[in-house]
């Protein structure tokens, strides 16, 4: 941690950072912070296991405005800029990324495509706590299945905090703002709460890197990153590519080979 905040410190110092995007002690455990002078660095802390993933913040234009900007990545946060530049959402020097590895060695990545030799690595893999729920859900028929998962879904409260807490959800108009035409009702109710969250996981689709930011921010505490997790590990084992690795030769479901695997078609 020291070699980190030193690093900053120098960046502020330097003039090479106006800002660093990091975490602070909140009352309720980690939250951002969104760090502006060399003096308030002391305040930084960092674990691989916080959340949220910082990474959403870089494709938020009132954020990062002018600024020259560093951020401190988990491992997830990572994966994320690895997605986000190979969707052209980020420049490939826009920003200072800086990481502290599990074994505590401060990284500094000149380019978002220097991430991938580190992080193919290391594997993604769901918390203890959510394999057991998967497995569960796993074991279940699809009819028990469905049921679980509208009982989880009738919580819901369409606040949209898994969809802003995710870096991958990017659009600057998503479906459900539209209403012209409305094609999923703006209140909660069982059918929209599904369709709601049958788009967010379908457009998230090939693209989650599986940090669990989502589920994380949910106020009523439905695990709506399971369902994204899931999927991961159904495309992993139906189109060989690694959860929580930008695929470089597009989304999974942009892209299309003869030798596909068609047995989802039932
Ligand atoms: S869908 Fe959830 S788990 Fe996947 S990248 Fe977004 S926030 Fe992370
Ligand atoms: S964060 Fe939870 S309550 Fe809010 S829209 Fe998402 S699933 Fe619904």
């Amino acid at each position: 941690m020291d070699k980190l905040k030193a690093k900053l410190i120098e960046l502020f110092q330097s003039g090479e950072i106006t800002l660093a995007i990091g975490y602070k002690q909140g009352t309720r455990g980690p939250r951002p912070f969104f760090c502006r002078s060399a003096s308030d660095v002391e305040q930084m802390i960092f674990s691989n296991d916080y959340q949220p993933n910082l990474a959403v913040y870089l494709t938020k234009k009132e954020v990062v405005k002018d600024e020259k900007v560093a951020i401190v990545c988990t491992i997830s946060a990572l994966r994320s800029i690895a997605y986000l530049a190979r969707e052209n959402q980020i420049g490939q020097s826009q920003y200072k990324i800086i990481h502290l590895s599990p074994n505590d060695e401060l990284m500094i990545f000149r380019s978002p495509w220097d991430i991938d030799p580190y992080i193919e690595e290391i594997p993604s893999t769901p918390s203890e706590d959510d394999r057991r729920v998967i497995e569960m859900l796993d074991a279940m028929t699809s009819e028990e299945r469905w049921a679980w998962w509208a009982a989880q879904f009738s919580k819901c409260i369409k606040c949209y905090a898994c969809r802003a807490a995710c870096p991958m959800c990017y659009c600057t108009r998503c479906i459900v703002d539209n209403n012209r035409p409305q094609w999923i009702d703006p209140w909660a109710s069982p059918l929209s709460n599904m369709e709601w969250q049958i788009n967010r996981v379908m457009h998230l689709a090939g693209r989650c890197v599986g940090c669990g930011a989502c589920g994380a921010a949910c106020p009523e505490g439905i695990p709506v990153h399971l369902l994204n997790r899931k999927i991961l590990d159904n495309i992993e084992e139906n189109f060989g590519i690694t959860a929580g690795l930008a695929p470089r030769e597009g989304a999974v479901l942009n892209t299309f080979k003869p030798d596909d695997k068609e047995n989802f078609i039932k």
